[in-house]
């Protein structure tokens, strides 16, 4: 997967949501940009406060994952390892 911000390639981590930056210093400075952009636009007078505050809720969702999240490995639980032990310790 490539950086949407600074192009490199990076493994995405995963679970949770679809990661599209390298780490937080792309999503730092993608935000940064993104916010100066738009206020530039609204100086401009070809973008609203208006049109930002109405399609805030549609505008952040991330399209939805069309994979399944990949499963954790099986780590078992550990109350089985340590109930023994602490069956002796008590005995
Ligand atoms: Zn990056």
């Amino acid at each position: 997967m490539n950086c949407r911000w600074c192009h490199a390639a990076f493994a995405a981590r995963g679970g949770g949501s679809p990661q599209i930056f390298c780490g937080a210093g792309c999503r730092a400075s993608y935000h940064k940009a993104a916010r100066q952009w738009c206020e530039r636009e609204i100086a401009a007078g070809r973008l609203t406060v208006e049109a930002i505050r109405d399609g805030a809720g549609a505008a952040y969702t991330l399209t939805p994952r069309r994979e399944p999240p990949v499963p954790l490995p099986d780590i078992g639980s550990p109350i089985p390892r340590l109930w023994p032990r602490c069956g002796r310790a008590v005995r």
